[in-house]
């Protein structure tokens, strides 16, 4: 999964993943914790549970985001990631 995805790939707040309802071209609507997730190093997908299309994702903060959020516990973890590369 890259950040070249095409557009029509719905960008999720994380916020949003139990209450913002999604719909897939097929008529499927249900949240992101409804469809069936999928992790990878760059984020979360939702797969619909009908016809197995993405319909929404949620990208990982990158390290800079975490760095630059001034939240000591994200600066941590952002660290901590740095490191295991
Ligand atoms: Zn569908």
């Amino acid at each position: 999964m890259t950040k070249d995805n095409p557009g029509f790939i719905q960008n999720l707040n994380p916020r949003d993943r139990e209450t913002k309802i999604l719909e897939c071209d097929c008529g499927w609507k249900g949240t992101f914790a409804e469809g069936f997730e999928t992790w990878d190093d760059d984020g979360e997908s939702t797969v619909c549970p009908r016809c197995l299309s993405t319909v929404a994702q949620i990208w990982f903060p990158t390290i800079q985001e975490m760095l630059d959020s001034g939240d000591p516990s994200e600066v941590r973890h952002a660290e901590l990631r740095d490191s295991a590369h």
